[in-house]
């Protein structure tokens, strides 16, 4: 058997995932970095990944239960991300790929999110929603690549999410992100509030939204209960009416929800309608593959590998701002 190991380091997690060329996973560890604050402080996070990396490294191997020496090239997440976090996860596997001497692959993470996706879930050329706490992208394979449909023009549905939670004073847990506190709290809010409602042609824009979400919690008149479900329904139906859009256009017949933002019960019923309506096959990445994980670099490490696209350590750079629709994606069959 043949393996790739993948490193994810983009923001808050520093994940190991391990998969072998067939497609089978035979590890995926996760470290989330958690801050006293709540926000991820780039440098912080990084020294966190820099800690753990040993750790979760050896607790990938023996969750796997292969050798180093097995290993047939080593996957990263070369972007988009944050600096400090992309740099320090494409050190740790510039240091194995040597060792071992064997290729290195650099990962577009939005592509590893498609990817695990459709391997989890069996979809095979879905209208994905990728939705995260740094991105929100609607996308669909045409002419060798994943184009981009509509994206947000500001801050990501997560970030919306994370900060408003912050800002109302509530604090994320192990195992609790942001996004499902709100959406506790979403699920007992009965009145609906007016928010700005910003699509703009197939783009998104969620400040503005966030902004008045902020004011309305000051003034004290609606419960938190109400904003929270206020919040989240206008900003789902503005990502359920773009993805719908995607859908119509492209008469594709699967829809992939994935991304942190992906385990909302209310999103996935939102997105479950919409398909139906197109008789689409609705399919929801699970949590521990739908969560930033090294196991969607591994697997789309070994895709890439196949398809001879590795990069020398001397040009590994990481790529800050490496968008989803400049990755050619040959592997995906027309
Ligand atoms: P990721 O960036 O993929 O690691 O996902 C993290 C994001 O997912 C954060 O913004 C979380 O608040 C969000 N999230 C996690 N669980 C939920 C949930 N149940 N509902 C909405 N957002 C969530
Ligand atoms: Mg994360």
């Amino acid at each position: 058997m043949e393996y790739c190991l993948g490193i994810e380091s983009t923001a808050d997690d520093f994940s190991v995932g391990i998969a072998s060329f067939e497609g089978e996973i035979l590890a995926n560890i996760i470290d989330a970095f958690i801050s006293e604050t709540g926000g991820i402080h780039p440098r912080e996070a990084a020294q966190h990944h820099s800690q753990v990396a040993g750790k979760v490294l050896a607790e990938a191997f023996k969750k796997a239960k292969i050798k180093p020496k097995e290993i047939k090239v080593v996957a990263f997440s070369q972007g988009p991300g944050l600096g400090p976090c992309l740099r320090t996860g494409a050190t740790v596997a510039r240091a194995l790929a040597s060792y071992l001497g064997v290729p290195l692959v650099g990962v577009n993470h939005c592509v590893a999110h498609i990817e695990i996706g459709k391997l989890i879930t069996g979809a095979k050329d879905p209208v994905t929603l990728y939705v995260s706490g740094g991105n929100t992208i609607v996308s669909a394979f045409d002419a060798g690549r994943y184009r981009v449909f509509g994206e947000t023009l500001d801050i990501a549905v997560g970030n919306c999410l994370d900060v408003f939670a912050r800002t109302a004073g509530l604090r994320q847990r192990e195992g609790m992100p942001f996004g499902a506190i709100i959406e506790k709290l979403a699920e007992k809010g009965s009145r609906f509030v007016p928010l700005p409602y910003s699509v703009k042609g197939m783009d998104l824009s969620f400040s503005g939204l966030l902004t008045a979400a902020i004011e309305l919690l000051k003034r004290e008149e609606y419960s938190l209960e109400d904003i929270a479900f206020s919040l989240q329904e206008t900003v789902f139906a503005m990502l359920t009416e773009v993805t719908e859009r995607a859908l119509a256009h492209t008469e594709k017949k699967e829809v992939l929800l994935t991304g942190g933002v992906a385990a909302n019960k209310r999103l996935q019923e939102m997105l479950r309608r919409i398909a139906e309506e197109h008789n689409a096959r609705f399919c929801v990445v699970p949590k521990q593959y739908a969560l930033d994980n090294g196991a969607m670099i591994a697997w789309t490490g070994v895709l890439a590998y196949k398809h001879g696209q590795t990069v020398p350590i001397e040009r590994s750079f990481v790529k800050l701002r490496w968008r989803l629709d400049e990755v050619d994606v040959p592997w995906v069959k027309e």
